[in-house]
């Protein structure tokens, strides 16, 4: 059987890191399936990515890729994509990365509607450095800093995304990857600030702490916890509660950052 999907990756980075059962190689896969749908090459599409059990992602694909610091994908993929805004930058992103340490770097990417395309991979909480919650960890979900569940409340990254100024903002999960990857070139396609959220299972950090280490269950509660946005838009605002939508959330059209810059180039008198 041809394995089409194998030259985006690097062979000899594999195996992966990733638990059994975690939904990280789900989403990265639904990445390359959208860019291969997109039609992106890649000698043109760079990968950043930041700290954590997602942003390993990039180091096992055949991309120009960086792996960053830990919540400064956005400003590194700014830097790629003003240097050449030619090039297709995807930033791959965790919960913790993008909304905690990052959490300013995301609100002002958005802002500033740089043309980058981020996938946030949420899974609920810190997994590579140790099962802590995230600032997406749900109210009352355990932690290893929250041993008696969380009391604070959780983002809802796309509303975020969309207050700060994002242009095309997305959710879907690990369980409907089609829908995902549609999702995901959606994204692609427009310019300006993509945000896609991709709900996923992490059994082991998550799910041991919340009595939930079945990734199989785990996807089943992903599957039952969403809802296409078009009925959800149907329910009445306490049945909402029960459910996040999925599907495109936001879809604006306004102009990206390196076109805005040009605009400054040409006052100041051009290239050098
Ligand atoms: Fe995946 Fe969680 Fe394991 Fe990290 S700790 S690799 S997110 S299952």
């Amino acid at each position: 059987m041809e394995r089409s999907f194998e030259k985006y990756f690097r062979q000899n980075r594999l195996p992966h890191m990733w638990c059994p059962g975690c939904g990280n190689g789900i989403v990265t896969k639904a990445v390359i399936m959208a860019i291969e749908k997109a039609g992106f090459s890649q000698d043109n599409t760079v990968i950043v990515s930041g700290i954590g059990c997602s942003s390993r992602a990039s180091g096992y694909m055949d991309f120009d890729t960086l792996h960053t610091a830990h919540g400064r994908a956005i400003p590194f993929a700014t830097g790629v994509k003003m240097a050449n805004p030619d090039l297709n930058v995807i930033v791959l992103t965790g919960d913790g990365d993008c909304t905690a340490i990052g959490g300013n770097h995301f609100i002002h990417g958005c802002r500033r509607n740089v043309d980058l395309t981020v996938v946030l991979f949420n899974n609920n909480i810190y997994g590579m450095t140790g099962g802590q919650a995230s600032p997406m960890t749900p109210t009352g979900k355990k932690a290893t800093t929250a041993p008696y569940g969380a009391i604070d409340r959780p983002f809802d990254a796309c509303k975020l995304a969309e207050a700060a100024g994002a242009t095309y903002v997305a959710r879907s999960t690990a369980f409907h990857v089609q829908h995902l990857a549609d999702m995901i070139k959606g994204g692609l396609d427009s310019h300006g600030f993509s945000f896609i959220e991709a709900m996923c299972q992490c059994p082991t950090a998550f799910g041991r702490n919340n009595k939930m280490a079945d990734p199989a269950k785990m996807m089943m509660a992903l599957r039952d916890g969403v809802m296409m946005k078009a009925a959800w838009d149907k329910l009445p605002a306490e049945k909402q509660a029960e459910r996040f939508p999925i599907g495109v959330l936001c879809q604006k059209e306004y102009i990206d950052y390196a076109k805005a810059y040009d605009t400054v180039i040409e006052k100041a008198g051009g290239r050098a």
